[in-house]
């Protein structure tokens, strides 16, 4: 029966569109999308910190650099003390003087080279729990990934054998009708094909007049043809 393969047609179209449609709107794309939002915005903080911490570890390296030039400086001076060198009084009380700034210079630079260092090492740490904090946003979006392509294999496979199914019921509808219905789809959607009973179009959004149900139902029970008030394709 032509009428009834064309419901079936209808049917599997709206099917089949119900399917595309939960494919696009699947509820972990709108999820995956938020979750690689945040972990870009994560891993732009993660590298702000990273800088942070190369700098700090930079001058902590400076900083010690230097504190050992003032050191050796020291040593020198230190040497000279008691080389000979020097035997004047007040050029030892000058040396002596020099010394001791110079040491105090080095325990202040080694004390600023500390203070970078723990800098440093809170730094990183904080970019290890920001990594760490990552790793469970990235599990999850790779979760979120699978789960997706796990439905859409799920969506694809149904909508495979509904090409199939629909495939079946074309080759046994006529062709003319074929085309009416795809013209008049676009239109009219899951609706396009309605059935009249015995009053009423079931696709008319008003009471039918009396004359074109009069004429539907003198249509032969079992045959399609078009409500003339909706412009339907109309199974009595
Ligand atoms: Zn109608």
């Amino acid at each position: 029966m032509s009428h009834e393969q064309l419901l079936e047609i209808q049917r599997i179209d709206v099917e089949t569109d119900q399917l595309k449609h939960r494919r696009l709107s699947l509820p972990q794309r709108a999820e995956l999308e938020s979750a690689r939002r945040d972990r870009q915005t994560q891993q732009v903080t993660i590298d702000e910190v990273a800088v942070l911490r190369v700098e700090a570890a930079t001058r902590q390296r400076r900083l010690e650099d230097e504190a050992e030039t003032v050191s050796a400086r020291a040593d020198q001076d230190q040497a000279r003390l008691y080389n000979g060198e020097v035997t004047a009084m007040k050029d030892l009380q000058a040396l002596q003087t020099e010394i001791s700034h110079l040491r105090e210079r080095q325990e202040s630079i080694e004390d600023d080279a500390l203070v970078s260092m723990e800098e440093a090492e809170r730094l990183s740490g904080q970019v290890s729990a920001m990594e760490e904090a990552c790793s469970g946003l990235d599990e999850r979006i790779d979760r979120l990934v699978g789960e997706i392509a796990g439905s859409e294999d799920d969506i694809d496979a149904k909508l495979a054998a509904l090409t199939e199914q629909r495939a079946t019921c074309v080759s046994e509808v006529d062709a003319d009708l074929l085309e009416d219905y795809a013209q008049l789809r676009p239109g009219f959607g899951s609706a396009t094909v309605v059935h009249f009973d015995g009053r009423n179009c079931s696709g008319c959004p008003s009471t039918m007049p009396a004359v074109e149900a009069d004429r539907l139902k003198h249509v032969p029970s079992g045959t399609l043809d078009h409500c003339n008030e909706c412009g339907r394709i109309v199974v009595t």
